[in-house]
């Protein structure tokens, strides 16, 4: 998929990226955070439907307590009040609490007061003359009221054993109504402390039964708050407003820890429970949970980020190099574009897929004919192998880059020379995946090579080999002749009286005649290996390589007679009158002639022609022959 680039060249997908991996982890966070905030709601809501039951059990609880010493008391005022003597009823009761005094487990003592609030009878082992308990508030209150109920007064320290007691009195009357005494149960507060210490409530939790207008009547734990007025605490003012029971959450006003509360009335005595449990105590399983939840969640955030933070960097340097690659691309083609030499890209499959507008003036064809087809095409056959092996090296990795010239087709010249410089591509990871080239048309240039060449080795005059080009060939063919033990013949041809021809022609006319001399020379040039040369002035030689001396006389002799078919006017080169030349041959086979040399050849040649001058001219000698193989008779005359 082709990345969107926006302005600067970069895409928004690290951007995006980025975002997402933000927002995952962001979401990751928050729901972490959701979850583990239900979780501690609900951590509340148990503790709070803990506290709750424990209340309800609890108030069952001081609601039975009240209940039976409710029901002792209201026996021992029907007791008292009956219709007897009352040092006999008395009695009765005194027997009756006796009785008692090991049944009970929850009500620690039974007591009888008369008007003066002396005792009358009591579950205590004690000396009845020494208390008197008309100063407490209660037996003051039953003295001052009609009312007969039940009433719970404030702990108070036990007259005969010391101990904090809750007390529960009645008022019991004399036969007119009037005010006879007062019955008592107390209820030891540790009863209660001890009941309440049963039940976990954390460390800085506590169990409070408080009656209705706010004095503590037992509390676990027991800080000293016994008969502690409380009514005007926040939190006791919230009790009951609007329900027998709730819960609350509130910042302790002694220690400032935050509790969790729930308070419970009795609906039928004037009490409440009320139990508190520290926030931090309800939340320390969640917290010690949830800490280990919440570390593992933000390792894995942390984990998440960190191959988040990865993946955009790779996206961001793909995406540099993409735009790096993209400008690299687009000044190759500038370049490419703007260049006269044709440039071509060709992939490993060795196919243009691109190549510059230039193509149409280099090869005749337009990029779109070319693109898509074979790069080595129009190759010629005969430089296909060379081309096809640096191709190949190039693409082995064996060179970087190479030069190389070579013929191919044009559209509608004929075949032009050009000349690639081949660099090698590679892709990121560094694999080859093409080639460059860079190729001009060098036909010009070959031609005047050619050319250059052609001078080196021509005679101006003839276009036979020079005399360089006949010494480098005849030691080539001596060599070869040595090597494959042939015979190698040299001929030496001068023409007759040639500076006379010149003085009664003109030299141009010479020139003319050294020129048809030569198309002579050069049509008995029968093999390839043939080399007919100008070997200075009005003298030529020709070398024939696997040549004997039948050979080459009969060579000699065929250029005589066609120097006499040319019939060339020579009016001073008598007898004929015509052009003539003197011929010199020599043979020599190199591989059983140890003593021969080049120079021995060129030698013998030259002395033969010598002796066909001396012989009377137009004529061969051979080396070693001092006759004419064949007389030569004037034809022209
Ligand atoms: P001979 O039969 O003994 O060979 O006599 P000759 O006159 O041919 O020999 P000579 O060596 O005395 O003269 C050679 C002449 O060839 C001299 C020179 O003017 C002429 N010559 C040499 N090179 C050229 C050339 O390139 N063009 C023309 N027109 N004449 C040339
Ligand atoms: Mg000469
Ligand atoms: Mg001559």
């Amino acid at each position: 998929m082709p990345l969107a680039l926006n302005k600067t060249g970069l895409s928004r997908l690290p951007l995006r990226a980025a975002i997402f991996v933000t927002l995952a982890c962001a979401a990751i966070i928050a729901s972490t955070g959701w979850t583990e905030w239900a979780s501690r709601d609900s951590e509340m809501r148990n503790a709070e439907i803990e506290l709750g039951n424990l209340s309800r059990s609890l108030v069952q609880h001081a609601d039975g307590t009240a209940e039976i010493a409710g029901s002792l008391l209201a026996g021992m005022v029907i007791a008292l009040e009956a219709d007897s003597e009352k040092s006999e009823r008395i009695a009765r009761l005194q027997s009756f609490l006796n009785m008692r005094k090991t049944g009970l487990d929850r009500i620690h003592g039974l007591f009888v007061y008369d008007e003066e609030g002396r005792w009358l009878a009591t579950t205590e082992a004690v000396d009845l003359a020494e208390y008197n308990n008309s100063d407490r508030d209660y037996f003051q209150r039953h003295r001052n009221s009609p009312d007969r109920a039940t009433f719970i007064g404030r702990p108070v320290h036990s007259k005969s054993g010391g101990q904090w007691v809750i007390t529960l009195s009645r008022r019991w009357n004399h036969a007119d109504g009037s005010f006879a005494g007062v019955v008592l149960a107390s209820v030891e507060v540790s009863y209660f402390w001890e009941f309440y210490s049963r039940f976990d409530i954390g460390s800085q939790g506590s169990i409070a039964l408080v009656s209705k207008d706010g004095i503590i009547l037992a509390r676990n734990p027991d800080n000293g708050s016994i008969g502690r007025d409380v009514s005007d605490r926040p939190v006791f003012k919230g009790i009951g407003r609007h329900a027998s029971e709730g819960a609350m959450l509130f910042q302790s006003a002694v220690d400032g820890v935050a509790r969790l509360g729930f308070y419970k009335q009795s609906d039928r005595y004037p009490f409440v429970i009320v139990i508190t449990k520290a926030q931090s105590d309800v939340l320390a399983r969640w917290r010690h949970d949830a800490i280990h939840r919440i570390l593992f969640v933000l390792g894995l955030v942390a984990l998440i980020s960190m191959m988040g933070f990865y993946l955009v960097r790779q996206l961001l340097n793909g995406q540099r190099m993409a735009v790096a690659l993209v400008a690299k691309e687009a000044n190759f083609r500038v370049l490419a574009e703007s260049s006269s030499d044709m440039v071509t890209r060709i992939g490993v499959d060795e196919r243009i897929s691109y190549v510059s507008p230039s193509c149409v003036t280099v090869v005749g064809w337009r990029p779109d004919q070319l693109t898509g087809t074979a790069a080595l095409a129009g190759v010629n056959a005969l430089d296909l192998p060379r081309v096809r092996k640096t191709v190949a090296a190039l693409k082995r990795g064996n060179a970087e880059e190479a030069r190389i010239s070579y013929r191919t087709r044009h559209r509608e010249k004929a075949e032009i020379w050009l000349e690639s410089n081949l660099r090698v591509t590679r892709k990121v990871d560094g694999e080859i995946d093409g080639v460059v080239a860079i190729s001009r048309d060098i036909t010009e240039q070959k031609v005047l090579e050619e050319r250059l060449e052609t001078l080196a080795v021509e005679d101006g005059l003839t276009g036979l080999a020079n005399r360089r080009h006949f010494d480098d060939r005849l030691q080539e063919e001596w060599a070869r002749a040595l090597r494959d033990n042939k015979p190698l013949s040299l001929l030496m041809i001068d023409v007759d009286h040639f500076k006379t021809f010149n003085d009664r022609y003109g030299h141009p006319a010479g020139d003319e005649c050294l020129r048809s001399v030569a198309r002579i020379l050069a049509g008995e040039m029968k093999r390839t290996a043939d080399l007919a040369a100008r070997y200075g002035g009005e003298e030529f030689a020709l070398l024939l390589p696997n040549t004997d001396a039948a050979g080459c006389a009969r060579i000699g002799q065929r250029i005589c007679r066609q120097l006499q078919k040319a019939a060339i006017l020579h009016e001073v080169n008598l007898p004929s009158g015509r052009v003539t030349a003197s011929l010199g041959g020599a043979v020599c086979w190199p591989g059983t002639e140890r003593s021969a040399s080049r120079a021995s050849l060129v030698e013998a040649a030259d002395r033969a022609l010598y002796a066909a001058k001396e012989a009377g001219r137009d004529r061969l000698v051979m080396a070693g022959q001092i006759v004419a193989l064949l007389p030569l008779k004037s034809t022209a005359r």
